[in-house]
């Protein structure tokens, strides 16, 4: 056993606080506010600023390993923990944070995202749909999730009547795809790597709806190519922990979507679906443990997100069979917030 810091307190950090507890782990938990869902799973909780040093020191030193389970983590944040003692690599928060050097670190990679052009101005916005045509998707390069922080453009005269935001902006064509998957990946202190099946994703107005197993034929096809560029993601970061990758399933193969330096909603199936999952891996993973077996348990896995007040009447779902309730326990229901998931296995 030991002690693993979390920095963030959302669901993610709660999934991987249950897993740490059957390593035999405590968790201490740091995220600036309240309802923190992780919390009432972890043995201690900070509630200080992103930038509260003398806070994160005493964090770090009742800590033998510190990770996170969010992506917006500030990078000095994570910079001031021990850098033997904090995984992934505080660079892996660098790269994800902003989209913009995401993709150019991709590219340099090999791997293909979608058209784009940095957007920082309304004149450098007509430039790019000029370019790169419409429909296209208008983005903050930093914060968002959930769809949040992007706008459709169907047209010249859209991107003239848009009121742009005073943030660093990202344009991307529209991508025709077949469909969507991801590669979720774990990478062991030891350079060991292992990945789990790749789920067809779901989106529901731009929030995930459901990954299922198997993925089908199209993205069968395309998952050798993407796990390949996802291994080089994470040798090149030298990352330890859990990694994924989301892609569009193309005509022309895959193409990269985003990446997060952390578990994944699209990973949430493996607790009851593949022999060891994403929260354990990671916990494994980070703590320098032997990675487990990521195999498929099951002949067909789909896993469906609880969004707002569907969560309601979430608990009907359990008298079916083999189907698995998780409540994140949010205490303020609302609209288009991520409350709970359900798997849905067939054996
Ligand atoms: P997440 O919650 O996954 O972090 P996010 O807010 O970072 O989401 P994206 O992954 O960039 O958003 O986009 C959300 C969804 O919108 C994608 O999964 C896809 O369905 C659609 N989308 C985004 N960019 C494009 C594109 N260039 N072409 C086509 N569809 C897109
Ligand atoms: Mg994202
Ligand atoms: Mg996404």
């Amino acid at each position: 056993g030991g002690t693993i810091g979390m920095l963030g307190g959302g669901q993610l950090g709660r999934m991987m606080a249950v897993a740490a507890a059957q390593l035999g782990y405590r968790c201490i938990g740091y995220a600036p506010q309240g309802e923190a869902v992780a919390e009432q799973l972890c043995d201690g909780f900070f509630t200080n600023a992103w930038d509260d040093h003398a806070a994160l020191a005493e964090f770090a030193a009742q800590c033998d390993v510190v990770t996170w389970e969010f992506e917006n983590v500030p990078v000095a944040t994570a910079q001031a923990i021990p850098a033997d003692r904090v995984f992934p690599h505080p660079r892996a928060l660098e790269t994800a944070q902003d989209r913009l050097t995401e993709k150019r670190f991709i590219e340099d990679l090999g791997g293909r995202p979608a058209a784009y052009a940095r957007v920082d101005s309304a004149a450098e916005l007509a430039a790019a749909v000029d370019r790169l045509g419409a429909p296209g998707i208008l983005k903050t390069r930093r914060d968002g999730y959930d769809g949040k922080g992007q706008w459709r453009i169907m047209s010249a005269r859209d991107a003239d009547a848009l009121r742009l935001p005073d943030v660093p902006l990202i344009y991307e064509g529209f991508v025709e795809f077949e469909a969507e998957f991801s590669v979720i990946l774990v990478r062991g202190r030891d350079g060991e790597m292992r990945v789990w099946d790749s789920p067809r994703n779901t989106h529901a107005e731009g929030i995930l709806a459901t990954s299922a197993l198997p993925a089908g034929s199209v993205i069968e096809a395309q998952v050798a190519e993407a796990r390949r560029l996802a291994e080089k993601v994470a040798s090149a970061l030298d990352y330890v922990g859990v990694l994924t990758l989301e892609f569009f399933a193309t005509r022309e193969g895959p193409i990269f979507n985003e990446m997060a330096p952390r578990v994944h909603n699209s990973g949430h199936w493996t607790i009851e679906g593949a022999a060891t999952s994403q929260f354990e891996n990671h916990i494994r993973a980070v703590a320098g443990l032997p990675l487990g077996d990521t195999h498929t348990v099951a002949s067909k896995v789909v896993m469906t997100n609880i969004v707002g007040d569907d969560i309601l009447g979430a608990q009907q779902c359990l008298s079916l069979p083999d189907t698995h309730l998780h409540d994140y326990g949010k205490a303020e229901v609302r609209e288009g917030r991520k409350m709970g998931h359900v798997t849905q296995l067939e054996r």
